[in-house]
């Protein structure tokens, strides 16, 4: 496994739409492992991809407490959305920032897994938002395009959150 660099905002790589996995190799089982020990050695609860240079149809999440419970989705497709969530949401291509953008409050998905099985998941609150953020990556668009307001300094959300 190895860590992998982040491409951050404003590389073209981001902005691309990316291919479906027709088969689950060694090399895409190697991507994903170097997926998630990127993520989590970033902090973050979404990986996709392009986010890492390669533009294919995977993201890995993991929203647990102990950053415990990695999700691997292989091309995976949005099926059902239902009722509405706003909150601020981040990016690891775009360190230190955040914005307020309205997502889905609950969101059902397939994809595929590592062992190449198809499944469904369904996902509320942070799953929700995670999963419809990352599966933006995966056609070029990124969440600072649906932002409402202005981006923020993350240390300037703290100390918002500390005045409330
Ligand atoms: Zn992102």
């Amino acid at each position: 496994m190895a860590l992998r660099t982040i491409r951050e905002y404003g590389d073209d790589v981001l902005e691309k739409k990316c291919k479906t996995v027709k088969e689950i190799t060694p090399r895409i089982k190697e991507l994903v492992q170097d997926m998630l020990e990127t993520m989590y050695n970033a902090n973050g609860v979404g990986l996709a991809a392009p986010q890492v240079g390669i533009l294919k149809r995977i993201v890995v999440i993991d929203v647990s407490p102990e950053a415990d419970q990695p999700l691997v989705m292989i091309n995976p497709e949005i099926l059902e959305t239902d009722g509405e969530q706003t909150g601020y949401e981040g990016c690891l291509s775009l360190p230190g920032k955040s914005g307020v953008v309205t997502r889905p409050n609950y969101v059902k998905a397939k994809a595929t897994d590592l062992d190449g099985t198809e499944y469904i998941i369904e996902g509320e609150e942070l799953l929700a938002r995670a999963i419809c953020h990352e599966l933006d990556h995966l056609d070029g668009h990124m969440y600072v395009e649906k932002v409402e307001g202005e981006l923020v300094n993350n240390e300037d959300l703290v100390e918002d959150s500390e005045e409330e």
